[in-house]
């Protein structure tokens, strides 16, 4: 019994070096080559297809357009984009967003 509880410390201890051991210096800097393209400065509303005015998220994180999104909600109480449910009064108005 104290034999198979060594075993399983043995192992556990083992999976411990073996998670500390994967590399930490993740080579993140190859995914700033040209192939990803650069994020967006100025985002645009799905709705009206131009930039966002008093941008407003959603809780599935998708950003619309106050009036856009509030007049959506009206009529269709799904996200334009990934219909997840949108119900009028969860929508957050972004401050200070730009
Ligand atoms: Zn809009
Ligand atoms: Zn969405």
């Amino acid at each position: 019994m104290l034999q198979l509880l060594a075993l399983l410390c043995q192992n556990a201890v083992e999976a411990l070096n073996r998670g500390s051991a994967s590399p930490r210096n993740l080579p993140d800097v190859t995914f700033e080559s040209s192939q990803s393209p650069a994020k967006p400065t100025g985002q645009i509303c799905v709705v009206c297809m131009e930039k966002l005015t008093s941008p407003t998220t959603t809780p599935c994180g998708h950003i619309f357009c106050w009036n856009c999104i509030t007049e959506w909600a009206q009529n269709e109480e799904r996200c334009p984009i990934c219909r997840e449910a949108v119900v009028a009064c969860r929508l957050v108005p972004l401050r200070n967003y730009s």
